[in-house]
């Protein structure tokens, strides 16, 4: 039975109740964290938490009473569930108010933490790679903020499903926004290794500022500018990062294929470096 916290308290799941006025659930407000746990270790936890704090301060919500305390709940959540390699889920909702657009909540905001057995360096995306479409990014316009309205998201990586395909990557009119949950990465016949630069468009992945550091440390070209869909035919190597995914080889988009289908050698660089930057 997976124990969770839920407002202060740890409990079995089955015995966790959120309240129908919980805002989360009326308004669809709420903001969320996905950090992994690598043999008992929180993998850039505190970028997770600043990351959280900026959307909760985006969002105008109150932080939950325990958020100083989170990196020590979440280890003794890890530990109750005796997960040593998995992950942590940690979302925020403003609370409980009666079902009106502007009411300010009287009570705390929700907390809930869940974690999940899971060991993503050996899943088949980040071994073998993954095959993706391309959609028009149908979000709103501030996907720096990290909210559990996910409806885009979850159409998106059902309609690629459907399509015998792990993922979707959305574009704009500039070029590729982000994965449904990844940013996206190329590499260009000059070896360049280029991502789209932060704005308001796309999450600030923590996987993706890991990944700009190590490629740096290794002396790699970076640039920051939006990838054309008309580039990717000619893309030497393509990969999507996400706490998750770690760094997953893109093989084909739309059934165009990458390299030939065949994990590029700057994809496995940088796939070593993360592997060992989470076991140092
Ligand atoms: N973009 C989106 C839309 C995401 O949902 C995620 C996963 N949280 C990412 C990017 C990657 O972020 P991170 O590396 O912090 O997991």
């Amino acid at each position: 039975m997976s124990i969770i916290f839920l407002n202060g308290a740890f409990l079995a799941a089955e015995e966790a109740r959120i309240s129908p006025f919980d805002r989360g659930f009326t308004f669809g407000e709420g903001v969320y964290e996905v950090c992994i746990v690598v043999k008992g270790k929180l993998i850039d936890a505190p970028a997770h938490l600043a990351r959280l704090e900026r959307s909760l301060k985006a969002c105008d919500m109150a932080p939950p009473p325990e958020m100083a305390n989170l990196p020590t709940l979440m280890a003794e959540l890890l530990q109750k569930n005796a997960i040593h390699n998995g992950s942590v889920y940690v979302q925020v909702t403003p609370g409980v108010t009666p079902r009106n657009f502007t009411a300010q909540p009287q009570g705390r905001s929700t907390l809930m933490m869940v974690a999940n057995t899971g060991h993503f360096e050996t899943s088949p995306a980040f071994t073998a790679g993954v095959h993706v479409q391309l959609q028009p990014d149908i979000r709103w316009l501030h996907r720096d903020i990290k909210t559990t309205m996910l409806m885009p998201q979850v159409m998106a990586k059902r309609n690629a499903l459907a399509n015998g395909l792990a993922d979707t990557l959305f574009y704009d009119a500039d070029g590729l926004t982000e994965g449904a949950s990844s940013n996206v990465f190329m590499v260009d016949t000059q070896g360049s290794l280029i991502t789209r630069p932060l704005s308001n468009l796309l999450l600030a992945g923590c996987t993706r500022e890991r990944v700009l550091t190590l490629a740096q440390n290794a002396g790699l070209t970076l640039q920051e500018r939006p990838i054309r869909p008309e580039e990717l035919p000619q893309a030497a190597e393509l990969f999507v990062t996400s706490a998750t995914y770690l760094i997953a080889p893109v093989l084909s988009v739309d059934g165009i294929k990458i390299n030939n289908a065949v994990i590029g050698p700057k994809t496995r660089q940088l796939q070593k470096l993360y592997l060992n930057y989470i076991a140092a």
